[in-house]
């Protein structure tokens, strides 16, 4: 029976245009990459840095191998949970440098999908109140939902909102959570963290804030956009995430020793899952050193970024935001598809972003840029989006 109705489902989705399915990735090469047998630019990938595509650097972080570290720093298997056999000497090693950079306790994840869920259903409980900006990951949707607190979306961006419903309300909850990302993924935009400060010193808020899409390319040292406004100390949850700008896998939390403390008793997505690999948590840190002196990337990604906007508002295409993440609201579902498949025919891989993940008549293409780009990689594009946007 249960195929049967799993089958339907997924024709519905089919024929709303929905299905998922996942596509086979050959060879990188670079920005290039090859895609179900086609060689595309890669516009949609999260190598903000270019790290993940850059051949010298792999070769020179394996270049270090020796016989000596072969098993501490390049070994594949962890053997335990970060609780057991699985807390290596790379993790201290991390965490200590992570602790240096951001002035605070730090506390690495194995993936931030790990970090959003195991962080919030540990902190917020019954008599707690979660406010998260309404564009939020999955992720830490997720998180909301392993709590018993009381969830609420807030309008994206809308401190003013949020200042309402704080004057109203703040006094019946315990703990309350004001949860945001720094760069949103799909408008590219960026939260005005210091009202968010404001608000959390005058409501006496915890403030938790997901930089995974500033990592590595907001901030002197690319610490995020916390860095960059100089209020890192005014977080009390910092996550950035190792697998987008800095081309590893993992994330970690930056808090107070006693939360980093509480978190490792009661973080159940830390407790009860196999640690990192040795060598990926040695490439997050030998990674992580290149990243922070590695402003002339950084700049590179912030001018392509500012072209591309240029362009696409040159041209009447609304876009949104202000990072390396960029949008072209194209509107109606069907002409987003259809676009994003000429781009394909022709060699520029975009993603198509539907609603429900974006609101409606808001269909859109999201390009997701790196520093291995070049304008001249891209230029190409733009008149086949003028051309399918007039048809
Ligand atoms: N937070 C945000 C804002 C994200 O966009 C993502 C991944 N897209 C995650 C967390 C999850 O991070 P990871 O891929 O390391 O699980």
């Amino acid at each position: 029976m249960i195929e049967h109705e799993l089958t339907q489902e997924l024709s519905e989705l089919k024929t709303n245009g929905s299905l998922r399915g996942l596509k086979a990735i050959g060879s990188r090469d670079g920005k290039w990459i090859d895609c179900d047998g086609k060689r595309l630019l890669n516009l949609s990938s999260n190598d903000y840095m270019g790290y993940a595509s850059d051949e010298e650097l792999a070769k020179q972080f394996y270049a270090q191998q020796s016989d000596d570290n072969v098993l501490d720093e390049f070994g594949c298997g962890s053997t335990g949970s970060r609780l057991l056999s699985g807390n290596h000497t790379g993790y201290t090693k991390l965490e200590a440098r992570l602790e240096e950079l951001y002035g605070n306790s730090a506390l690495v994840f194995g993936s931030g999908y790990h970090a959003n869920i195991g962080i919030l259903s540990a902190l917020a409980g019954r008599g707690d109140l979660i406010l998260a900006d309404r564009l939020v990951h999955a992720s830490i949707l997720d998180g909301m939902r392993l709590t018993h607190a009381e969830c609420r979306r807030y309008p994206h961006l809308d401190a003013g909102h949020l200042r309402k419903i704080l004057t109203e309300k703040r006094s019946d909850y315990r703990r309350v959570f004001i949860v945001t990302e720094s760069i949103f993924s799909m408008d590219g935009d960026t939260a005005h963290l210091e009202e968010l400060v404001e608000l959390k010193k005058e409501f006496d808020l915890v403030l938790y804030v997901d930089e995974a899409h500033a990592v590595g390319v907001r901030g002197q040292q690319g610490l995020g956009v916390a860095e960059e406004l100089g209020i890192i100390s005014d977080i009390d949850v910092l996550v950035g995430t190792f697998g987008k700008a800095l081309a590893g896998l993992g994330a970690y939390a930056i808090c107070s020793p006693t939360l980093k403390e509480y978190l490792i008793n009661k973080s159940r997505s830390l407790i009860f899952t196999t640690a990192l690999p040795p060598v990926v948590v040695h490439w997050n840190h030998w990674i992580l050193e290149r990243m922070c002196s590695d402003t002339v990337r950084r700049k590179e990604l912030a001018s392509l970024a500012g072209l591309v906007r240029t362009k696409l508002i040159d041209m009447g295409v609304p876009t949104l935001g202000d990072s390396h993440i960029v949008p072209a609201i194209i509107g109606d579902n069907q002409r987003t598809v259809d676009l994003a498949g000429v781009l394909g025919e022709n060699g520029y891989m975009a993603l198509a972003v539907r609603p429900p993940t974006v609101p409606p008549n808001t269909a859109r293409l999201r390009f997701s840029l790196s520093a291995s780009l070049e304008w001249d990689d891209l230029s190409g594009m733009f008149p086949l989006l003028a051309e399918g946007r007039a048809q």
